[in-house]
């Protein structure tokens, strides 16, 4: 099994021994003591937020858990007041398409040099999967300046790996001709996409396809699971969000969580109420701390995703931490009356195992029904289906008694058949219970 090549970056990009965790953490202080000073000294938000933490408190990553966490909300509420560079350095504004409660959206601003750092982590990562005889397909955005397929033609380009950015899968003939043509063997994409792909174009899968790396959203285990028994790929992912600046982690051979992209970032798990950390092993909530950033540094940031980290090393023989897979989002999931759960995560694994269901969208209404919408590619099983989801869903909410569900099933072809909807790149499951409406 090779070691992660995450492990060769990090010791070069940050100076220390090989293999000398004491010198990470060292490094991982130091870097976040400069950060502070410099948002602080920069960013508007910072001067404020920071002002709590007197000079010289912070003497140890022990002390990390006395800064105060930096909240999606105040990101959304105030961006600009996050800018620690005049206009003219910002490289990249990225958008991103939750909107608060007064129609904020979050942005996040990117110079050159972030950019840069993006893709030469692209690069190293992106070797934990692919070799010069790889040739890359990449179903996100790309077509602009600093996107995120953008980067990762670029950080591929420096390894010598021929690299198709085709953008969001919108169009299965026009993907299915570029495989073939451009002899594809790895996909990047998000997990729901690429499954739906596999499962409409199946021989050009068969026939081509050895790698694959899913990034951006959480990926259900049974998906991994059909797409490595199936097609026989190896099934990488991805951990990053654009807060990251776009990277954050990526598997090794071991597919066993990532490791992480320490030399930009300082990942820490706490407590999602409390807000004290966690031990290693436990479940929490995944907060980091950028260190090397430039046009918008972000200082113990709350993510709301779900993930812990491991206690054993890593087979591949990293020294590096390792996280495991992400479980989900907070928000991914509906809180009942007496204290249960309704998750995101419990929904795709039961639901997306029915290799006939190209979508679905779950909707809690005011009168306590859950309504599930289930898009099929194909009308013939839908009683089948119907029934069977019914059963293990009716089996998963029977603790709460008022909620009762109804399961619609819809076949997908009275769209274009080709087309997907938006909807299946970010999941959710929208609570529209008057009192409680989540986001
Ligand atoms: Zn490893």
């Amino acid at each position: 099994m090779k070691k992660t090549p995450l492990e060769d970056w990090i010791v070069n990009r940050t100076g220390i021994a090989a293999g000398n965790q004491a010198e990470l953490e060292a490094y991982q202080l130091k870097k976040i003591l400069e950060t502070m000073d410099y948002a602080r000294k920069n960013s508007a938000f910072y001067k404020n937020h920071l002002a709590v933490i007197g000079p010289g408190t912070i003497n140890s990553l022990d002390d990390v858990k006395n800064i105060p966490f930096t909240t999606a909300e105040a990101l959304q509420k105030a961006p600009y007041s996050f800018v620690c560079v005049p206009q003219q350095k910002i490289d990249r504004i990225v958008t991103l398409n939750t909107s608060g409660t007064n129609g904020e959206r979050k942005r996040l601003f990117f110079t050159d040099q972030d950019l840069e750092r993006t893709v030469d982590f692209f690069n190293y990562g992106m070797r934990s999967l692919t070799d010069r005889s790889d040739r890359v397909l990449v179903l996100l955005p790309g077509n602009t300046y600093g996107s995120i397929g953008d980067l990762l033609k670029k950080a591929l380009a420096r390894s010598g790996v021929p690299c198709t950015v085709f953008g969001l899968l919108t169009d299965l003939d026009e993907v299915e001709k570029t495989i073939e043509a451009n002899q594809i063997t790895c996909i990047v994409g998000i997990p729901i996409q690429v499954l739906y792909l596999s499962r409409m174009k199946s021989d050009v899968f068969k026939r081509r396809i050895r790698k694959l790396l899913l990034s951006t959203d959480y990926v259900p285990a049974a998906m991994v699971d059909e797409l490595h028994l199936k097609f026989n790929c190896q099934v990488f992912t991805h951990y990053g969000m654009t807060e990251m600046g776009y990277g954050g982690g990526v598997e090794c051979e071991a597919q066993n969580g990532y490791h992480l992209r320490e030399a930009d970032l300082y990942v820490e798990i706490v407590d999602p109420y409390s807000g004290a950390p966690v031990e290693n092993g436990e479940y929490g909530e995944v907060v980091f701390t950028s260190l090397t950033r430039e046009a918008m540094p972000l200082i113990r940031y709350r993510t709301g995703d779900i993930a812990a980290f491991s206690e054993k090393s890593c087979p591949c023989g990293t020294f590096l931490r390792t996280l495991k897979k992400v479980e989900g989002r907070f928000n991914n999931r509906i809180e009942l009356d007496d204290d249960a759960f309704i998750e995101l995560k419990r929904l795709d694994e039961m639901i997306l195992r029915f290799e006939e269901i190209v979508d679905y969208q779950a909707v809690l209404d005011d009168d306590n029904r859950l309504n599930i919408e289930i898009a099929l590619y194909n009308e013939s099983h839908d009683a089948h289906i119907k029934e069977k989801l019914s059963t293990m869903i009716q089996e998963y909410i029977k603790n709460s008694f008022s909620i009762t569900l109804e399961v619609n099933v819809s076949a997908n072809q009275e769209k274009k058949p080709n087309q997907l909807k938006n909807s299946m790149f970010k999941r959710k499951i929208y609570d529209m219970r008057k009192e409680r409406r989540n986001e």
